[in-house]
């Protein structure tokens, strides 16, 4: 039997600071991004410009993508000045 409106948790509730994290949001994406690593010259640019904060840095060099929760918004690629990335078909996203 269908549940009615009632039964049906609310959405968008944010029970406990930070509880987003527990919502991998990067399957929304279509495209996710990639990296030419001979373009890249680690100016860490992308990462400022990032909406997700998923542009992660190690050693003070750009490390990779968090894909858990990428939105494939591409601004990264955008603002990369050596188009050191190109925004690819995420083949694994439900269309
Ligand atoms: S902006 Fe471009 S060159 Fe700079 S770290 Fe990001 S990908 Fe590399
Ligand atoms: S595509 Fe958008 S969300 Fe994904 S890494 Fe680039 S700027 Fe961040």
């Amino acid at each position: 039997m269908k549940k009615n409106y009632k039964q049906i948790p609310i959405g968008g509730m944010i029970t406990k600071a930070g509880n987003s994290e527990e919502y991998k949001t990067g399957d929304w994406k279509s495209f996710k991004p990639e990296r030419d690593e001979k373009k890249c010259t680690n100016c860490l640019i992308c990462v400022n410009y990032c909406p997700e904060n998923c542009i992660k840095v190690k050693n003070g060099k750009l490390n990779h993508f968090d894909l858990d929760y990428c939105k494939g918004c591409g601004i990264c690629a955008t603002e990369c000045p050596f188009k050191a990335i190109v925004m690819e078909l995420d083949t694994e996203c439900e269309l």
